[in-house]
């Protein structure tokens, strides 16, 4: 259930009607916008009369929410979410350009890289240390010493990083990492959404290969339940019928989702179309098209990458493209 109250309520008001709800066993979210304050009620609504409480003067409406979305959807959060990652902003007008390679390959090839997109403007160092390759013969990551080596890559750059975690168990392992990435994979991995949700850490949640909005609004719901409201939408491609790309990206996903979620949405165009050349067009679309961010593979040496060598831009080709972005996002501006 939804209540909307009026712009001149009393905070007394506000917080005497919240100890009501507390007192019947519901979770209220209470959301300050710049005109309205709306309580969500998150539990059972049985015990509510809403008639009773559409009657107190300070009250705007009441509304019982149908839609499965309570804490992830626009409804009950007017405002747009703002995340913060190590000090850098995604959402609500603040943009964010996420850089960095597929894996973690070596110190040499991670801080080169940290270096070379700081310079062209980077705000946060990406790097997989633990990998969900298709083929279990392929390079799986270097796990806890590629860890090591994104958080030295931050040391010296300055750099918040992110990196992927594949099961709760490695919750521990990632406790100095900024920004906690949920793969395309793991996105229905609901004990892991679980555990996420019990922590404090910013969560990048990727679009699952075959999932809809609907799937991926409900993950995210999964760790907000848990009390942790941190979590970036990512639309990273989807599996269709392409054959020149590795999966299509849906970038009508960035305003549907907009219109749908309070949370920021990036996108990850080297996932969705797997070829370098086509990168840079893709990322120049999502930022006309209004994304929070992008996420982008960069490799000192593409052609020796362990992974996702054909679909990583090189540091230069990153910087030329970095800098397109800010044109586009300078002339898209409302
Ligand atoms: C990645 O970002 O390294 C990755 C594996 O992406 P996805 O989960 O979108 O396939
Ligand atoms: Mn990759």
């Amino acid at each position: 259930m939804i209540v909307v109250l009026k712009p001149d309520a009393a905070e007394a008001e506000k917080q005497e009607l919240t100890a009501a709800f507390e007192s019947r066993g519901l979770r209220v979210d209470r959301s300050e916008g710049e005109r309205q304050t709306v309580l969500g009620l998150v539990g059972d609504p049985a015990a509510i009369d809403a008639e009773l409480i559409a009657s107190l003067p300070f009250v705007e409406s009441v509304r019982r929410v149908s839609e499965p979305f309570r804490l992830c959807g626009r409804g009950l959060h007017p405002e747009s979410a703002v995340v913060e990652v190590g000090g850098v902003k995604l959402g609500g007008g603040h943009f964010a350009m996420i850089a960095g390679p597929c894996s973690v390959e070596s110190e040499e090839q991670i801080v080169s890289i940290a270096r070379a997109v700081k310079a062209a403007g980077a705000d946060i160092l990406r790097g997989g240390a633990f990998k969900p390759r298709t083929s279990p013969y392929d390079f799986p990551g270097l796990g806890e010493k590629g860890l090591a080596l994104l958080k030295l890559a931050r040391a010296e750059t300055g750099l918040p990083i992110v990196s992927e975690i594949m099961s709760a168990t490695q919750l521990p392992l990632f406790e100095d990492v900024d920004l906690l990435q949920v793969g395309a994979r793991s996105m229905q991995n609901y004990d892991l959404l679980r555990a996420l949700g019990r922590t404090d850490k910013p969560v990048l949640l990727k679009r699952g290969l075959a999932a809809t909005l609907r799937e991926l609004l409900l993950a995210a719901e999964y760790v907000m339940a848990g009390g942790n409201a941190r979590v970036i939408l990512c639309e990273r491609g989807i599996r269709s019928f392409s054959e020149f790309t590795r999966s299509t990206l849906d970038l009508s996903a960035v305003p549907e989702l907009h219109e749908l979620t309070q949370l920021p949405v990036i996108v990850d165009p080297s996932h969705a179309v797997g070829r370098r050349r086509l990168v840079p067009p893709m990322a120049l679309a999502a930022a006309a098209c209004g994304a929070d961010g992008l996420m982008i593979e960069v490799h000192n040496e593409p052609f020796k990458a362990l992974s996702d060598g054909a679909q990583a831009l090189r540091c230069e080709e990153y910087a030329a493209l970095a800098a397109k972005v800010r044109a586009v996002r300078e002339a898209a501006k409302p």
